[in-house]
């Protein structure tokens, strides 16, 4: 049976640093969820401040993830997702981890292991970034990651400490009233 047939349950990195980066990621998750054919969004991970990763001269990022159910392929769904980052002002200048706007990684795709050019699935950072870990442990705590085994176990090596949770907007709000 193909993937088309029934769906998978995937989940997506999100992370900005340029812009207003915490804006940029609750539009990506809203544009998750109505611009990408046959999928729906599931789930929705916290916020977290983050400091970058690779070139340190460059703003924190916003980090967060998503649950998808799809019944796309693997690859129409990256290519969907890379549309998400094109409609965002994500230019590619084919340096990594450089500032953007916004990125999109397809994190996981049901239980599938895909290494395909342009495409490796699970995604190749998962187990070194806490950043990852810690919000996919929100919305999926039992998770086996192929390849890697269970997400509890990956998610035992962070600490957490440089993941700073952003509170929700609602908060925001309430917070601002209690101060007047
Ligand atoms: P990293 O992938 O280490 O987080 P990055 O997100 O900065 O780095 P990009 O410049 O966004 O990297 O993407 C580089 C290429 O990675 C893309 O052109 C894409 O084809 C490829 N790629 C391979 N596997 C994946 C995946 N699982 N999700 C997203 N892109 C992927
Ligand atoms: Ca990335
Ligand atoms: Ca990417």
């Amino acid at each position: 049976m193909s993937t088309a047939d029934h769906g998978v349950q995937a989940f997506i990195g999100i992370g900005a640093n340029l812009g207003e980066p915490e804006a940029q990621v609750r539009d990506a998750f809203d544009r998750l969820a109505q611009e990408l054919p046959q999928t729906r969004l599931t789930g929705r991970s916290r916020l977290f401040r983050n400091p970058p990763m690779g070139p340190q001269d460059q703003p924190d990022y916003v980090n967060a993830v998503a649950r998808l159910h799809t019944r796309l392929e693997p690859l129409d769904l990256l290519a969907g997702l890379q549309a998400i980052e094109c409609a965002c002002g994500r230019k590619r200048d084919g340096s990594r981890w450089g500032p953007r706007l916004l990125d999109l990684d397809l994190l996981l795709f049901g239980e599938q292991s895909l290494d395909l050019p342009g495409l490796q699935v699970p995604h190749a950072g998962i187990a070194e970034r806490d950043f990852v870990v810690l919000p996919l442990l929100e919305l999926a705590p039992g998770l086996q990651i192929p390849g890697a085994g269970p997400l509890e176990g990956l998610a035992r090596r962070f600490d957490g400490a440089g993941l700073i949770p952003i509170a929700e907007p609602e908060a925001n709000v309430a917070a601002a009233e209690g101060r007047r």
